[in-house]
């Protein structure tokens, strides 16, 4: 069983909480290098591959940079999203807009970068030509529906709301032929969270058909394909992470047969995966403000669902240490809570854990992705800071926790005066 491990102690982070009060997200600059490496590593055989980090994952410029200087490009969901990109200096087709139910801002913005737009339907292609004119490379999302099935974050696909059915697939790239795009793009997503490897190899099986198909049936040339997002981490101790050597060795087979001997070569091979790229090199940090015994023995801490509501929104679990008390028995079942009005402010329902002390550390694990990007204001509570540890030990903050003015910033206090009650 994997050790899950924050790599700092006990006396590092009650230096730091000095520092920087509870709760906060704290993510290892290292680990997050080493890992996009491997990625990289893992599909070097494709002379285009190119990650497109998910933004939404954890949408902060400085871990968005240190993925930029390892070659990763970003794909984001919303005009926020994109500004985040060019902040960083991202550009062009570094970019990708993978989104859904896009508003016509977005995509104005998107075509404004010269990032790639994944359309998300069919009735979107007249809806990016009328707000933005039609690029000259475009990448439509796929949803093969019944063809494969899905899992439990995305659901079957022929239920999701995501992508163009086979026949508007057809359909699509044959009006954009038409309408003199020149360069296209397929995508598709149908997995999230996801750790049985194979599952991303069959996927770009699907895709590496369809390329052809679309070659044969419509002379469409398909330049990138994009196996989308969705690789799994180990949240549980017991878990083993995704071998991505398998995943490469299993699509570069694939790629050979399907696509170099068809003639159909070079095919870049993307990716946009958020949750495996920062996911497991982030925690989040909390003290323990309270312990409660009624019907059950509760421990509350200073964090909430509002730093990270994965457990609260999924039953999703997340593995909980006590600072200090990596080596002690875990024989204290309690569950973990947050302040918030609701029952299901849970990191942890009769989890066991190490006997723990009011004023103890607790570190929240696999919280750099979908962890501080969900955070919420909900019951007031005020968003947290997000710290790095860089490769040379120091801690840098690069976002500061908010403040009761930041809640306040955006109600007009002066037009309250004169508002009749
Ligand atoms: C959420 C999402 C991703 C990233 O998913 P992960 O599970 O974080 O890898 C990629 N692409 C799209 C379109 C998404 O919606």
């Amino acid at each position: 069983m994997a050790e899950k491990k924050i790599p700092l102690n006990r006396e590092q982070l009650e230096a730091l909480t000095e520092r920087f009060p509870t709760p906060f997200h704290i993510y290892d600059e290292k680990a997050i290098r080493e890992n996009a490496q491997r990625l990289k590593a893992a599909f070097a055989w494709n002379p285009g591959f190119k990650e497109y980090f998910a933004v939404k994952a954890a949408p902060n410029p400085y871990l968005m940079k240190i993925l930029k200087a390892e070659g990763f490009g970003a794909d984001c969901s919303s005009l926020p999203e994109l500004m985040l990109a060019e902040s960083i200096g991202l550009s062009g087709e570094e970019i990708i807009l993978s989104a859904n139910d896009m508003p016509a801002n977005e995509l104005v913005k998107a075509t404004e970068l010269g990032a790639i737009i994944n359309l998300d339907d069919i009735s979107h292609i007249e809806y990016l030509e009328q707000c933005a004119g039609l690029p000259e490379a475009i990448s439509i999302r796929y949803n093969p529906g019944p063809l494969k099935s899905g899992n439990t974050i995305i659901g079957h696909p022929e239920e999701a709301k995501y992508g163009f059915t086979r026949e508007q697939l057809f359909e699509g790239y044959r009006i954009l032929r038409d309408k003199g795009v020149k360069r296209f793009g397929l995508h598709t997503m149908v997995a999230s969270n996801e750790l049985d490897g194979s599952y991303f190899v069959e996927t770009a099986h699907i895709l590496f058909d369809l390329v052809a198909e679309l070659s044969t049936e419509l002379g469409v040339k398909v330049e990138f394909i994009n196996i989308g997002g969705g690789i799994g981490i180990p949240y549980k101790p017991e878990e083993q992470a995704v071998d991505l050597t398998f995943v490469g060795e299993g699509i570069r087979e694939l790629y050979e047969e399907k696509i170099e001997k068809a003639g159909l070569a070079p095919l870049d091979l993307n990716m946009e995966c958020g949750r495996m790229i920062t996911g497991p090199y982030g925690w989040l940090v909390s003290r323990v403000l309270h312990e409660k015994n009624t019907y059950k023995q509760f421990v509350g801490l200073d964090a909430c669902m509002t730093n990270l509501m994965r457990p609260a929104l999924y039953g999703a679990y997340h593995h909980i240490t006590v600072s200090g008390k990596e080596d002690a028995s875990c024989d204290f079942v309690c569950d973990v809570t947050g302040s918030l009005c609701e029952n299901n402010d849970k990191f942890a329902i009769d989890r066991a854990i190490p006997k723990v002390d009011i004023g103890d550390l607790v570190v929240i694990h696999d919280a750099g992705a979908h962890g501080h990007a969900m955070g919420f204001n909900y019951n007031a509570k005020l968003r947290s800071a997000e710290l790095l540890l860089r490769e040379d030990g120091e801690v840098v903050q690069i976002r500061r926790a908010e403040t009761v003015e930041d809640y306040f910033a955006t109600l007009d206090f002066k037009g309250l005066q004169s508002f009749e009650s």
